[in-house]
């Protein structure tokens, strides 16, 4: 075992890592562009993007650069009664990416933070106005992040088990397969329709964690206006389907219908640090405006808004303003598609899935889809092997890659899938 390892096992707690039974961890030095480099000099293409995050890769000399002057000029302030212009920046330019309706940026600092945002402004939204609104509603399958609020309106499953009795309540809708949209809607407006709901949250159009679930832009759609028609607000959670994912840059592109708030984190930053952000309507920022301060959001965090991640997230912008990117969310696109054309009808591939630049293949294994399955070890090894950083979601062998990857690359990439599933 390297020097590296030894230290690293016998301090380093790892996250969702059983560490008695857990394998050495991957001992990554550099990186750069769509690569990973362990400290024997060896090669793994990021094929998940990092857990999603690095969009353009690694190491992009603009991001650096935004960081480092803005660590020389201004590297912190609170934010609570304080300014600065990068904060104002940022807010302003993503109010203008976003459809009209969003009009109030709130910092945090990851997904689950702006999560736990988002379901505060919606239940302390209908608390400031008396109304006896106290009910909300998510997905079958959905994640949300891991803190309590998150992990309320996610997935109840061996994953959250321990903390099951401190949830709230919290009403379900199956996932809406294609077959079954019109009786998940009725499902929808059963329940809407008591007019007890406060919100709604979905991951929209890909469930990323719950296994790359995909379902339509026609039920998201609905699905949106039917809850607003009934005076629900509606939470889109584009942690992960954000900047250019699904082939836009954000899901609620593909759809007329528009969310009250939107979640965003992950891409936000590029991979650099750590940021989220929890976008709302000027209705629902109104419903805190009040001369009583105890309507206001009494809600902060030490890093709220940091001035050298707020400029890492404008150089991110400046990226997602080039036409090289849009190229790129086509190309990996239509690459995708070829790989599924030509492997769709394999009989030990269950079924190919893809929105956007996320491939989703999922295995046949006649055994259902756990993620604790053995197909996932033998996959992430095989993968690790073959110089491919993939973690599999039990059987669901998934690329959502930097956008830099090259077409090479991705052939590769599903050159090494195909000979796995020709082993099982
Ligand atoms: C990752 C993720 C989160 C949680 O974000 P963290 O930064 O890991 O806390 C929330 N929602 C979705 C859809 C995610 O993919």
């Amino acid at each position: 075992m390297s020097e590296l390892l030894e230290r690293d096992r016998k301090y380093v707690w790892h996250p969702f890592t059983q560490m008695k039974t857990a394998g050495d961890a991957l001992p990554i030095v550099r990186a750069e562009g769509s690569y990973l480099y362990d400290e024997n000099g060896k090669s793994y293409i990021d094929c998940n993007s990092s857990w999603w995050v690095n969009v353009h890769g690694h190491g992009h000399p603009h991001i650096q650069q935004a960081l480092a002057e803005q660590f020389k000029t201004l590297d912190h302030t609170l934010l609570a009664g304080v300014t600065h212009p990068k904060a104002v920046e940022l807010a302003e330019r993503i109010v203008g990416i976003l459809p009209e309706k969003f009009t109030k940026v709130f910092f945090s600092d990851n997904g689950s933070t702006a999560i736990e945002v988002a379901l505060k402004m919606v239940f302390q939204f209908w608390y400031n106005k008396g109304v006896d609104k106290k009910r909300i509603l998510a997905l079958d399958g959905a994640y949300h992040g891991d803190t309590f609020g998150a992990m309320s309106v996610g997935q109840r499953s061996y994953f959250n088990a321990p903390f099951e009795h401190f949830f709230f309540d919290v009403d379900y809708l199956d996932f809406p397969f294609k077959n079954k949209e019109e009786e998940v809607l009725q499902q929808a407006e059963a329940f809407l329709k008591t007019g007890e709901f406060a919100g709604i949250i979905v991951e929209p159009l890909v469930q990323g964690s719950g296994g790359m679930r995909m379902y339509s832009p026609e039920f998201l759609n609905k699905l949106t206006l039917l809850a607003q028609e009934h005076d629900a607000l509606v939470i889109f959670d584009e942690v992960m389907t954000g900047w250019g994912r699904t082939g836009k840059m954000f899901s609620m592109d593909h759809i007329d219908a528009k969310p009250d708030i939107v979640c965003l984190s992950k891409g936000l930053t590029a991979g650099a640090l750590a940021m989220g952000l929890t976008v709302a309507t000027e209705r629902l920022y109104e419903g805190f405006l009040d001369d009583d301060k105890v309507k206001a959001l009494l809600h902060g965090h030490s890093y709220t808004g940091n001035p050298v991640t707020c400029a890492v997230a404008c150089a991110n912008l400046d990226l997602f303003e080039k036409p090289e990117l849009k190229e790129n969310l086509a190309r990996i696109t239509a690459s995708h598609e070829a790989f599924k054309a030509a492997n769709d009808k394999h009989d030990k591939v269950n079924e190919i899935r893809i929105t956007g630049t996320i491939m989703a293949l999922e295995i046949e294994t006649g055994e259902g889809n756990t993620y604790f399955s053995n197909i996932r070890d033998e996959a992430y090894n095989f993968f690790l092997e073959n110089g491919m950083l993939l973690r599999p979601l039990g059987n669901i062998m998934f690329l959502n890659p930097p956008y830099c990857t090259t077409n090479e690359e991705l052939q590769y990439c599903y050159d090494k899938i195909m000979e796995f599933v020709e082993k099982v």
